[in-house]
């Protein structure tokens, strides 16, 4: 049984980040697999060691505020479970809150500093489509950020070919620490992307199962070339 957290969707939910939830639990129902989904409200006690996969959405700037005064305490839960290699997906607005900071023209949010990263609010905002090639190949997806995230020595999660990333200047994407992928693409990412969401469910049951091999091959034609077909015409632009 591979059970899913959602954090706080009713403030972390922008650009249907919730379809990436839909896409991991689909994807296992598709396989007879077992799987759980369960949504935390921002008061809600997180039980860790019962996770496997845990979701961050982006947010407005005032909801990531709403958010940090909690995640400050759930900082060292939260360190642990990734230590311990759990899975975590995180974007855009969820992606800034997994740094130190992210730091507004008046204000300063503070993360949950489980990656040594940080961000600051530049202008223009950064907007559009983008196209990343990454380790789990070619990855589309669609940002809208004003922050610029500095990943330091972290691994970007893939280098842009199309679309800001990170920052704009340094044609980096996202991080992969662990089995931690932020990144700032919405979409939403997976159902844009299904190689990506088996890839995370892999890594998942990996960490619970070292001898696990590979998921079973699923019938996603359509899938695979609705997503072949849009990063091929970004490209190609
Ligand atoms: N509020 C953050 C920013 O503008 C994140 C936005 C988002 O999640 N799309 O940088």
């Amino acid at each position: 049984m591979l059970k899913i957290g959602h954090l706080y969707p009713d403030l972390l939910n922008l650009y249907g980040d919730r379809g990436n939830i839909i896409t991991l639990k689909n994807r296992l129902v598709w396989r007879d697999m077992p799987v759980e989904v369960k949504t935390y409200g921002l008061n809600e006690d997180i039980d860790f060691e019962d996770l496997d996969i845990l979701v961050l959405g982006g947010g407005s700037d005032r909801e990531q505020l709403l958010v940090c005064n909690r995640l400050k305490e759930i900082k060292q839960d939260f360190a642990q479970y990734v230590e311990s290699n759990g899975v975590v997906v995180a974007i855009c607005g969820g992606y800034q809150l997994l740094g130190h900071y992210y730091k507004l023209e008046n204000e300063k949010i503070a993360g949950l500093g489980v990656l040594d990263i940080y961000t600051e609010q530049g202008s223009p905002r950064l907007i559009g489509n983008v196209v990343v090639q990454t380790d789990a190949g070619e990855v589309v997806g669609f940002e809208n950020h004003g922050g610029r995230t500095h990943i330091g020595s972290h691994t970007p999660f893939g280098k842009v070919l199309i679309g800001h990333g990170n920052n704009g200047t340094d044609r980096q994407e996202g991080v992969l620490y662990k089995n931690v992928l932020g990144t700032y693409l919405h979409g939403p990412l997976l159902p844009k992307n299904p190689q990506l969401a088996d890839w995370l469910i892999t890594r998942a049951i990996r960490r619970k199962d070292a001898e696990f091999e590979a998921l079973p091959i699923l019938q996603d034609e359509e899938e695979q070339l609705a997503s072949f077909t849009m990063i091929e015409r970004l490209k190609t632009k």
